[in-house]
């Protein structure tokens, strides 16, 4: 999708920091972090909420999470814990419409999230 964020990312045309990247699954500091850590985890094929996912699907969104286990290692966030969140519609908080795993962690997270 030419006019979405994440693609643009995606596609080099706006800069990232990486933290993971593989064939299907792409991972990079978030630009404005809630927490020391604090990383989003896309796909590389456009989708844009995770109430669009279908049954074709299924292997992408587990290899969202298998790269969110690399990621927290790599963060040094596996010990004391991480959240992983995804947004879903505007309601939610969701802001650029490209599924995007939220791995949070570095600090003590309360629950229920605001
Ligand atoms: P959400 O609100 O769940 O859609 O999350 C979108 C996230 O994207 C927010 O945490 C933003 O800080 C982050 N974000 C927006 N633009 C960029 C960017 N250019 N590079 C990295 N992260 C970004
Ligand atoms: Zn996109």
């Amino acid at each position: 999708m030419s006019d979405c964020l994440f693609c643009k990312i995606l596609d080099g045309q706006i800069p990232s920091a990486e933290v993971y990247s593989d064939e299907h699954v792409y991972a990079f500091e978030d630009i404005n972090p809630g927490a020391p850590c604090h990383v989003l985890v896309i796909p590389r094929r456009h989708i844009a909420t995770a109430h669009d996912l279908g049954a074709q699907d299924q292997e992408l969104v587990g290899r969202l999470y298998l790269a969110a286990q690399q990621v927290a290692e790599k963060k040094g966030v596996v010990e004391s814990g991480y959240r992983l969140v995804m947004n879903v519609g505007a309601g939610a908080g969701q802001s650029v419409f490209h599924i995007h795993l939220h791995v949070i962690g570095g600090r003590d997270l309360s629950w229920p999230p605001g």
